[in-house]
C-alpha cells in the first residue's frame, strides 16, 4: 500500500511528546511490511536541524527536490517551500513557511499577565496549521501521490480529511481512505469562530453537525465526522472517550461514529529503548539475563542526587499537567516524602507544579529531587536506575512511559485508565507487571506507592516487565488489518 502520514511531530526530527515517538516509529514498521511510506511535516527550521545535528542525522537526510507552493488564505497569498527527502528508506515531505514554522516553541510561548508568567497558545495556530492542510494538496498534486491510505493525527493535521471530502474533492481518489488518530482527546483544536476563513472550509461547515462546538470551531470532531475511520491508541481510551468522564464535550458526538471508532495500543522503538545498547547509560548497559548493571546504575545515580542510595527509587518522567495526576501528587507530597523512598521527577508544563516540586525539593533535600525541563539523557538514566515507574494519569490515552520503563525494569505504579489499564497486568504473587490503583486521589496514589512495600517476589515481577515484547510489529499489523478493511469497516 501507499501510505502518508500527516503529523505536527515526528521523531528524530521533532518531538514534544508521545506523539512523535509514535510517528517515529509506526511508519518504520509498516515500511517493515512492505508498504511505501510518505510522512508528512511542518519544517520547523532551526528546531529540526539542530537536532538532526545534535544526533549526527544530518547526512542519512538525502534532499531530493524542493518545490515552491502558494496557498491563498485569508485573503492573502502565503507563500512556502516543500522539500522532498529520503530518511531511511521512507519519503518524508517538510512542509515550510518560516514566519510560521521556524520558531522557538511548536505551539506555544511565554507571555506576561496581570504581572504572572503564563505559558499561552499562538495566535495564529489555526492559519498556521491551516497552511500546513492545505499544503498537503499541494504535495499530493504536485508529486501526483496515488495514495491508498492518508492517516492524519491530532488536531494539527485534523483539517485534511475535512478539506479533502470538501475542498479538494476533485483531487482525491475515490479509493483513498482517511484514517484519523486521535492521540489525546484533551487537544481538540478549539478556535474562535472569528478565525473561521483562516480554514477556507465552506461557511456551512460551522453547524452543530459538522465542526461547531459552543459556538467555536472544533477541528477533532470535524475530522472525526469527515475520516473513514477514526482510531486511538488503546481499546480502553477507545471506550472512555465515549464517555462523559473522559469525552470532554464530545463524548455524544464521538458515540454516533462508534462503529468507525477503533482502538490500537502503541508500541515502542525497542531498537531506541534497550538497555543493552542505550548510549545514554553507557557505564552501565544491561539485559534480562544480568541485570547487575542496573543496580550498579541506581547506586551510582542516587547517590548524585539523594542522601541514601540503597533506598528504593522511584522515578517519573511527564509534562506536568493536571492529566498526569501531579495535583494529587502534591497534595499528599508531605506524606510520601516520609516513606523510606527516592523520589525523582523530571519535567516541565504547568508553572504553579513547577514551583510547588521547587518547593518541595528544597524541604526534602535528602530524598526529592526534581529537574525542572526536558531532558533526553537524564530520562534514560531514571528509567534505567529507578526501580519503580511513576504515571499516575488521572486520563492516559495509551501512554509511553510505562512501556519504556517495563524495557528497562522499573516496575510502573499506574492508575487504571487508558493505555495504563490495557499494557500493565496487576500483580498477584510473582505474576504481573505492575502495581494497578483505581482510586483518582491523592489517597490512591498514596496507597499505591506503599503498596511497594508488600511485594513479595520483585525480581520476577522485574523480569516479567522486561520479557513482554512491546516492539511496533504488532501494533502496525492491526493498523494494517484497519486499513485493508477500509471504508467497509
Ligand atoms: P504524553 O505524550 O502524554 O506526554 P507519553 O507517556 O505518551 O506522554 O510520552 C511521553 C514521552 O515523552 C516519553 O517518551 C517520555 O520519556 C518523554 N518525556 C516526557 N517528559 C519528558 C522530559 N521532561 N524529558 C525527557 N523526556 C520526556
Amino acid at each position: 500500500m501507499r501510505i502518508l502520514h500527516i503529523a505536527s511531530e515526528i521523531e528524530p526530527f521533532i518531538k514534544t511528546g508521545g506523539l512523535a515517538d509514535v510517528l517515529g516509529s509506526l511508519p518504520k514498521a509498516l515500511k517493515q511490511l512492505k508498504n511505501e511510506i510518505y510522512i508528512a511535516l511542518p519544517f520547523y527550521k532551526d528546531l529540526i536541524n539542530e537536532n538532526l545535528k545534535h544526533r549526527g542525522l544530518k547526512s542519512k537526510l538525502k534532499k531530493i527536490k524542493t518545490i515552491d507552493i502558494k496557498i491563498s488564505l485569508n485573503n492573502k497569498e502565503l507563500k512556502g517551500r516543500v522539500h522532498f527527502c529520503k530518511f531511511q528508506g521512507i519519503n518524508v515531505f517538510f512542509v515550510e513557511n518560516n514566519e510560521f514554522f521556524n520558531r522557538k516553541n511548536l505551539y506555544t510561548h511565554i507571555i506576561e499577565e496581570d504581572g504572572e508568567v503564563k505559558v499561552a497558545d499562538y495566535d495564529d495556530n489555526l492559519l498556521r496549521f491551516s497552511f500546513f492542510a492545505h499544503s498537503i494538496f499541494s504535495i499530493i498534486k504536485i508529486f501526483k501521490l496515488d495514495l491508498n491510505i492518508v492517516h492524519c493525527h491530532d488536531w494539527q493535521a485534523a483539517l485534511v480529511p475535512i478539506l479533502a471530502k470538501n475542498n479538494y474533492k476533485y483531487l482525491i481518489n475515490d479509493k483513498t481512505n482517511f484514517i484519523f488518530t486521535i492521540h489525546n482527546l484533551a487537544y481538540q483544536g478549539i478556535f474562535p469562530k472569528e478565525q473561521w476563513a483562516y480554514t477556507k472550509l465552506p461557511w456551512k461547515l460551522f453547524s452543530m453537525e459538522d465542526l461547531e462546538f459552543w459556538g467555536d470551531i472544533n477541528l477533532i470532531k470535524g475530522a472525526v465526522k469527515y475520516s473513514d475511520i477514526i482510531t486511538t491508541v488503546s481499546p480502553t481510551y477507545a471506550k472512555e472517550i465515549q464517555t462523559k468522564e473522559y469525552g470532554f464535550g464530545l463524548d455524544g458526538f464521538l458515540s454516533q461514529y462508534s462503529h468507525h471508532l477503533h482502538g490500537v495500543l502503541n508500541g515502542i522503538d525497542v531498537e531506541y529503548w534497550n538497555p543493552k545498547t542505550d548510549t545514554f547509560i553507557s557505564n552501565y548497559n544491561y539485559d534480562l539475563n544480568d541485570t547487575s548493571n542496573k543496580l550498579m546504575l541506581k547506586m551510582e545515580f542516587s547517590k548524585k542526587y539523594f542522601k541514601q542510595n540503597a533506598l528504593p527509587l522511584i522515578g517519573m518522567v511527564s509534562r506536568l499537567t493536571e492529566q498526569k495526576g501531579i495535583q494529587f501528587i502534591l497534595e499528599d507530597m508531605d506524606k510520601i516524602m516520609e516513606l523510606p523512598i527516592n523520589l525523582i521527577i523530571l519535567g516541565s508544563g504547568n508553572k504553579n507544579f513547577e514551583n510547588s516540586l521547587k518547593s518541595y525539593e528544597k524541604k526534602y533535600a535528602d530524598n526529592f529531587h526534581f529537574e525542572n525541563g526536558y531532558n533526553e539523557s537524564l530520562a534514560h538514566n531514571i528509567y534505567g536506575a529507578s526501580d519503580f515507574f511513576f504515571m499516575p494519569s488521572v486520563f492516559e490515552p495509551c501512554g509511553l512511559g510505562q512501556m519504556i520503563a517495563m524495557r528497562y525494569g522499573s516496575i510502573p505504579i499506574v492508575r487504571e485508565t487508558g493505555g495504563l489499564k490495557d499494557s500493565i497486568v496487576p500483580i498477584e504473587g510473582n505474576a504481573g507487571t505492575g502495581i494497578v490503583f483505581k482510586e483518582n486521589s491523592s489517597k490512591g496514589i498514596y496507597k499505591a506507592i506503599n503498596s511497594i512495600f508488600n511485594m513479595d517476589d520483585k525480581k520476577s515481577i522485574m523480569n516479567n516487565c522486561m520479557k513482554i515484547n512491546l516492539s511496533w510489529r504488532a501494533s502496525a499489523r492491526e493498523y494494517m488489518k484497519i486499513y485493508e478493511r477500509g471504508k467497509d469497516l
